[in-house]
């Protein structure tokens, strides 16, 4: 019995002097100094571009991305991918003596070659694949290939063709089906109807739906700071071009790193062999990226508010002021300061600007920095 109360006095007192020692070491001027460091907005700043820098370490300095933006063919707008079957997810490759049936009568094509995925990074392709492509890449479909290999001859294969000038897809796809139907010496079922896809469009594809999604994003939060710019010069006379300057930055460069980390790592960016989506869960991925998006918006201004208008460091020293059960007839919310002096500011418990108009209260340290009188 006297062992375990001992036992519990030592591990008591062992507990306390760890607390006291963590305190002292927290409380060294290093270790303020830092802490001190994070409420400045380099420091959001900085994390930020830090995150940009690995994205960009981490995907082979954006390879899908630039894939996407200069595929770098040299005939990319006359490529086009042919598969059979009606739906996207359903397209299919195509026999080999289709193919070399196209190769022989088709006159909307200046070219038509094969290719199959053999394993990560290597492909098979028909001989003239590269005449076709342009090209000998290091990525097809958005997909890195360090290998290329001949391909063994029969199999099914998915086919790049290349068009002649002024042939458009619409035009080569009605001439292939009718190639189709004199192969098959009969009218080909609605899963062997052949569609002509352009490259360019399918791989600009999700560079297209996620841009616009994130264009959005950064449009919403610039217009945020249009509005609070505007209300600055009815206030004060000036804009605070500091204050807005790093809002600015913080909506750009949020919404950018999000579209990159969903181009490099996500499987947006991801095609079968026929150019169709691997992505089955799209429509949840593209909710999922809505609400990301939703979610920098509501902290870019949440980051925003709680800042000192004049040094831009986060606000501290919270003050309670007021009866949180009296909120409709008295004044009810939280104050915090700014470590600098250079003010306060007052954010009601209830958040509706009909009672109580939350604000910033500049202080003398804001007025003497300021040469223009309010
Ligand atoms: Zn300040």
């Amino acid at each position: 019995m006297q062992g375990r109360y001992v036992r519990a006095r030592v591990w008591h007192h062992f507990i306390g002097a760890m607390r006291d020692a963590g305190q002292i070491f927290f409380n060294t001027p290093r270790i303020l100094r830092v802490r001190a460091a994070v409420h400045t907005p380099g420091f959001c700043l900085g994390l930020i571009a830090l995150g940009l820098a690995v994205i960009t370490a981490a995907s082979h300095g954006l390879a899908v991305t630039r894939a996407m933006m200069f595929p770098g063919y040299p005939y990319a707008r006359r490529l086009v991918l042919i598969s059979e079957g009606v739906l996207l997810s359903e397209r299919r490759a195509v026999p080999r003596p289709l193919l070399d049936f196209w190769k022989r009568n088709s006159a909307t094509l200046a070219g038509v070659a094969g290719y199959q995925w053999v394993s990560r990074g290597t492909a098979r392709v028909t001989p003239d694949f590269f005449e076709v492509l342009g090209a000998r890449p290091h990525s097809f479909l958005l997909r890195r290939i360090d290998r290329w290999l001949p391909s063994s001859g029969q199999g099914e294969f998915a086919v790049l063709g290349r068009l002649k000038p002024g042939v458009t897809p619409a035009g080569a796809q009605s001439e292939l089906r009718d190639l189709a139907f004199r192969y098959l010496d009969q009218p080909p079922s609605p899963s062997q109807q052949v569609q002509v896809v352009p490259l360019l469009a399918r791989i600009r594809k999700p560079l297209y739906a996620y841009a616009v999604i994130c264009i959005v994003t950064s449009a919403l939060l610039l217009a945020a700071a249009g509005l609070g710019m505007r209300a600055d010069r009815r206030r004060l006379g000036r804009i605070r071009g500091r204050y807005w300057a790093y809002f600015c930055a913080k909506s750009l460069s949020l919404p950018l790193a999000l579209a990159l980390v969903i181009w490099e790592f996500s499987r947006a960016t991801s095609f079968t062999l026929t150019g169709g989506a691997t992505f089955v869960a799209e429509p949840f991925f593209v909710w999922l990226v809505i609400l990301a998006c939703g979610a920098i918006v509501w902290w870019c201004l949440a980051d925003q508010r709680a800042r000192c208008r004049a040094c831009l460091r986060t606000l501290q020293y919270p003050v309670r002021i007021g009866s949180r059960g009296a909120v409709l007839f008295d004044h009810a919310g939280t104050e915090l300061m700014c470590c600098e002096g250079h003010g306060s500011l007052y954010l009601p418990a209830v958040s509706s600007d009909y009672v109580q108009r939350g604000g910033w209260t500049a202080l003398d340290a804001d007025i003497a920095s300021d040469p223009v009188p309010r």
